[in-house]
């Protein structure tokens, strides 16, 4: 996707050779067109997949799945990574190991808001070693629903997070691939798809 490579290209800041920094746009300050525009493509490449519901993890996943939601006319559900006094009915969860800040953390999802009888697409902002992306799979699996595809914004493609997924039978879209990071310079994986 053009709009969001230029915008990495920018407005990212390459913190080392593994971590890249958006927070201008996608993980502190938003840019709402910018992620109309992400929700959009979204929508476009998974419209012929009978998505019903988009599961995502807070906080950063928030913005391009509601945006993808409004599109494709489904709820959102987040999963929580804190524990809440609300959230207490029929849970699912999943540990999940963070990538930015090393450390295991348990995510929850209410059973209420996920049914059989959905089909899932997953959304997340960024994808590493697919860590969260498999804790979203195992929470969607634990409700019986099925998995469409995972939609993620930034792939940093020389982790082996895409490869897990794809090995298990897993749709990947990713709207920006990053070949390297290497000497503060962001690469992009060429694609025929833009
Ligand atoms: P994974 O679980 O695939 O290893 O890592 C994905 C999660 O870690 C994302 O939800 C994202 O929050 C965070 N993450 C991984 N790599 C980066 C990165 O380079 N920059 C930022 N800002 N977040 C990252």
């Amino acid at each position: 996707m053009e709009a969001l490579k230029r915008k990495i290209e920018e407005e990212g800041v390459v913190l080392s050779d593994q971590v890249l920094k958006v927070d201008a746009f996608l993980n502190h300050q938003i840019d709402p067109l910018l992620m109309k525009k992400i929700g959009d493509e979204f929508a476009a490449r998974f419209e012929k997949d009978g998505v019903t519901k988009i599961v995502t993890i807070e906080s950063s996943g928030i913005a391009p799945a509601v945006m993808a939601g409004l599109q494709m006319g489904v709820p959102v559900v987040f999963a929580r990574k804190h524990k809440s006094l609300t959230l207490t009915d029929n849970l699912l969860t999943s540990s999940v190991y963070s990538f930015t800040k090393q450390t295991e953390s348990q995510i929850a999802v209410s059973g209420n808001h996920l049914s059989d009888q959905d089909r899932v697409l997953i959304i997340d902002d960024f994808l590493a070693n697919g860590q969260a992306a498999l804790g979203l799979v195992s929470i969607v699996q634990q409700a019986g629903a099925s998995v469409a595809g995972l939609g993620i914004v930034i792939e940093k493609s020389f982790q082996p997070g895409r490869e897990e997924l794809v090995k298990l039978g897993y749709r990947v879209e990713s709207l920006a691939r990053i070949e390297s990071l290497e000497k503060g310079k962001v690469s992009f994986v060429q694609e025929v798809r833009s």
